[in-house]
């Protein structure tokens, strides 16, 4: 019998994976925020993923965090803010042995949900895979991509990786997970913020190059001063790639704020800005933006944190 598929968040990641769990006939059961997202959620028939514009719907059970059950598997699809808390709230339900998948982007939600479970193994996940929620309980497989997953501290695979085989989540193990976290992170840094503060799409950057190439050197320096040089290397070509490929692009970041949503950007941007300051590094670009990003945010009401 496989071990259940607990997904924590059925937004965005977590209705994509787990829908495409449930279609390999894999166990899955979804965790709700409270009774009400339970009850909204056992209004319709499951979970609708939207592929190459056919919808389907997937009947995944829904629960709450008070659900008795033991959890052996936990992925975590909530947004970096939310991760630490929500599993937090799960923490009596983990087995000895449970094993949590981190989808979060940017970093440190991760370290904050390993320090919170010193038992349990958590697999920390960088994905390009892109979807987006086009209603309750219904989800846009928007853009094919790939899941690298690794644990910094066990190289070792778990077995498991076969149920995403055979579920057609395209993936590989990394051993050096956090390389390619920090490598994402700097991609991030260079383009999302920018394009919240000069109102355009990625492509918008080109009008930019000075700025992105001073942001690209420094961030370089953090990665190099971090522990990261992998990460560093040819970083600025890679930025100017991007922001050639995703030209049409509006970046995650532009997006949020568009709609109103709180961004991810302590875990981005903020979560950089602090590492220089641990390393007593002198970013004056990279502290400025962050600035910016900050007053910019709270002029439209939302949180800066
Ligand atoms: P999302 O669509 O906002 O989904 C997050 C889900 O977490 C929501 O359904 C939310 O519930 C749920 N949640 C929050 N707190 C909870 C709690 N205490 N208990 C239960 N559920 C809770 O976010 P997303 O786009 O999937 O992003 C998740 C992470 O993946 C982010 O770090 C993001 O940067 C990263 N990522 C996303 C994509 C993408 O294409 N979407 C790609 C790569 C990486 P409600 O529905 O009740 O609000």
């Amino acid at each position: 019998m496989s071990t259940t598929w607990h997904v924590l968040g059925a937004g965005s990641l977590g209705t994509l994976w787990a829908a495409r769990l449930a279609r390999a006939g894999l166990p899955v059961r979804l965790i709700l925020r409270d009774k009400a997202r339970l009850a909204s959620y056992q209004a319709v028939s499951g979970l609708t993923l939207v592929e190459q514009g056919q919808a389907r719907t997937y009947p995944v059970t829904g629960e709450t965090v008070d659900s008795p059950e033991p959890i052996h598997r936990l992925l975590v699809a909530c947004k970096a803010y939310d991760a630490p808390g929500a599993v937090a709230q799960l923490e009596h339900r983990l087995a000895p042995d449970a094993e949590l998948i981190l989808l979060q982007n940017g970093l440190g939600s991760q370290d904050a949900v390993a320090a919170q479970l010193p038992l349990a193994r958590c697999i920390f996940a960088s994905s390009t895979e892109g979807a987006f929620r086009e209603s309750d309980w219904c989800v846009v497989f928007a853009g094919h991509g790939y899941t690298w997953l690794g644990d910094a501290s066990h190289p070792t695979a778990p077995l498991w990786l076969d149920d995403l085989r055979g579920a057609g989540i395209p993936h590989e193990w990394n051993t050096d997970i956090l390389t390619r976290l920090w490598r994402k992170l700097a991609l991030n840094c260079a383009i999302n913020p920018l394009t919240v503060l000069h109102q355009c799409r990625n492509g918008g950057l080109q009008d930019h190059q000075c700025e992105v190439a001073t942001l690209c050197a420094e961030l370089a320096e953090l990665l190099e001063c971090c522990g990261q040089p992998a990460a560093a290397q040819d970083l600025q070509a890679e930025v100017e790639r991007v922001i050639q490929a995703t030209a049409a692009n509006y970046s995650s970041m532009y997006q949020d704020v568009a709609n109103g949503r709180r961004t991810e950007i302590s875990y981005l941007l903020g979560y950089a800005c602090q590492a220089a300051t641990r390393h007593q590094l002198s970013l004056p670009h990279l502290q400025q933006l962050q600035v910016r990003l900050v007053n910019h945010l709270s002029a439209h009401g939302l949180p800066s944190d």
